[in-house]
């Protein structure tokens, strides 16, 4: 799933392409997509594109009088529409400009979880951004030591609950645990006040990485080509220590680490019947 770093260089790259262009008219291809009624989507016709930004995993399409709220999930991409044929292939919306272009949302699988949601007015305070945590990129070791602190929880948990720290999934959680030599099981409400450092020092190291590979890109990166040390790498040589890269798999998720740097050696129970459950 992309994250902070991917969604943020993608956001960056749709603004420098589609801003200023006026919308001509949004059509839901699945009716499942549009996650709201009011206000309507035509509301934002006429209106030119402000740019596109993001909050936590989402992507805020901003005309100026209401915002397209996209959540990309697993498989979802919004891009440039050349061909805007009748029936895309996975496709679940489309935004058609006054110029003729287009951008399409679509989705890769058979889960179809995208969505838009489109909003008037503050953003926080509205369903899908209300309750979001800080973004991850804006969190320092002072604020991270806060949410640490009421949450005690494995702290792989913690970084990918969008409520407590917003942006992080699956690779950056496995990638900041295993920069900051912390164990993914650490309870996070116990981690001292120098793990915590280390932690938000990670965190923002990996989002710097993947962010300047992202923004080196024409287009988002699949995961396989994210930077990494740690994430679905598991029997390659870590890249600190040397030591296998180890993993724990559970239905909807891999938890990768190093025992050498992250826990002292010990080598964590792979739940190995969640194997079965995929
Ligand atoms: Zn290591």
């Amino acid at each position: 799933m992309p994250e902070l770093p991917e969604i943020q260089a993608h956001a960056e790259r749709l603004s420098a392409e589609f801003g200023g262009r006026a919308l001509a008219g949004f059509r839901p291809i699945a009716f499942t997509a549009l996650k709201t009624f009011a206000p309507p989507p035509e509301a934002a016709v006429g209106h030119a594109l402000a740019g596109v930004g993001r909050r936590g995993k989402y992507l805020l399409v901003d005309f100026g009088v209401v915002t397209f709220v996209v959540h990309l999930m697993q498989g979802g991409r919004l891009k440039p529409d050349e061909k805007q044929s009748a029936k895309p292939r996975g496709g679940l919306a489309r935004w058609v400009f006054a110029d003729g272009t287009a951008l399409l949302l679509t989705e890769a699988g058979t889960e179809k979880r995208a969505g838009v949601w489109v909003r008037e007015g503050e953003l926080e305070t509205q369903e899908p951004i209300e309750g979001l945590g800080p973004d991850a990129d804006t969190v320092d070791a002072t604020a991270m030591a806060a949410i640490c602190a009421t949450h005690s929880m494995r702290l792989h948990g913690l970084l990918r609950d969008q409520r407590a720290i917003a942006g992080i999934g699956r690779r950056l959680a496995n990638e900041t645990c295993h920069r900051s030599k912390l164990s993914p099981f650490a309870n996070a409400s116990k981690l001292k006040p120098d793990e915590v450092e280390r932690l938000a020092e990670a965190i923002h190291h990996c989002i710097d990485e993947s962010l300047a590979y992202e923004r080196s890109r024409d287009d988002m990166s699949s995961s396989k080509e994210r930077p990494g040390s740690v994430h679905h790498r598991a029997g390659e040589a870590c890249p600190v220590c040397g030591d296998v890269v180890r993993e724990v798999e559970y239905t909807r998720y891999t938890v990768n680490y190093c025992a050498t740097c992250q826990t002292g050696g010990k080598v964590l129970a792979d739940n190995t019947t969640s194997k079965f459950l995929k």
